[in-house]
């Protein structure tokens, strides 16, 4: 049986959710991935600037300073400032069962002894993939045994005008709809953690699901892999709906 890392981030899970043959590849067959992009790195810079912004609104928080590649230096810290109830904790760690996530924003009520969950993303709305994701993080969170009222989404407020910022964000509510999905996080995570443990790299085709929600590194390999000729069915103009069809057929 392939031998899989002690904890997988709640970013490479995700990539689990889009495709199985991805979390494969990106936990053993790392090589194929290739390098981070300029214009990858520039979003994934935009999104750290959009967290340190919505940090402002909450000047007592504490963050948990610590790398994102230092798992278990982030989780002894999370579990300090925990113990201590210290009010609002930023980047904190969680794990359940090799799962790890880090919350942006948490905040504590002393009157129900219960925190409030607020991620924050660059988008200016709540888009489906969101949910999946912060459903994925407050299950980690709750069975890590962190309780849980409330769990927003803040997102950018396309109405805010710079240099004005202080309705920068607008914050959605969505306990209820992640209530919804709970149930199916379970069965999704089995059916990674069987996959990864693999000793073969899952036979799945090529499909909508290589760039939706987001372009997957290993599309140069699989297409390679596929032998789809440079000239095909995806850039002949006009045919963008049913160029899967066409590709199956
Ligand atoms: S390119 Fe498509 S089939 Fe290949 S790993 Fe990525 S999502 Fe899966």
């Amino acid at each position: 049986m392939k031998q899989i890392p002690k904890l997988l981030s709640k970013t490479r899970l995700m990539r689990g959710y889009q495709c199985l043959k991805s979390i494969y590849l990106t936990i053993h067959n790392k090589g194929l991935e290739p390098p981070v992009t300029p214009d990858l790195q520039a979003i994934f810079d935009q999104g750290n600037v959009v967290g340190a912004e919505a940090r402002k609104k909450y000047p007592e928080g504490v963050l948990v300073d610590f790398p994102a590649w230092d798992f278990f230096g982030s989780l002894k810290k999370t579990r300090e400032l925990l113990k201590i109830e210290t009010e609002v904790i930023f980047e904190a760690a969680f794990e359940y069962k090799g799962c790890y996530a880090r919350a942006d924003i948490i905040s504590y009520s002393k009157e129900t002894k219960r925190w409030s969950v607020y991620e924050v993303k660059s988008t200016t709305k709540v888009k489906d993939e969101h949910l999946d994701d912060v459903g994925l993080q407050a299950w980690i969170m709750a069975n890590a045994g962190l309780p849980i009222e409330k769990i927003s989404i803040m997102h950018l407020n396309s109405s805010c005008r710079y240099p004005n910022l202080k309705n920068l964000f607008t914050e959605v509510d969505v306990t209820e709809e992640l209530r919804n999905r709970h149930t199916s996080i379970l069965p999704r995570l089995t059916e990674i953690f069987k996959t990864i443990r693999l000793e073969t790299i899952p036979n799945i085709d090529i499909g909508p699901h290589c760039s939706s929600p987001n372009d997957c590194p290993f599309s140069s390999h699989c297409w390679r892999e596929k032998q789809i000729p440079n000239l095909s069915v995806f850039n002949l103009p006009g045919i963008k709906a049913n160029k899967w069809e066409l590709y199956s057929n």
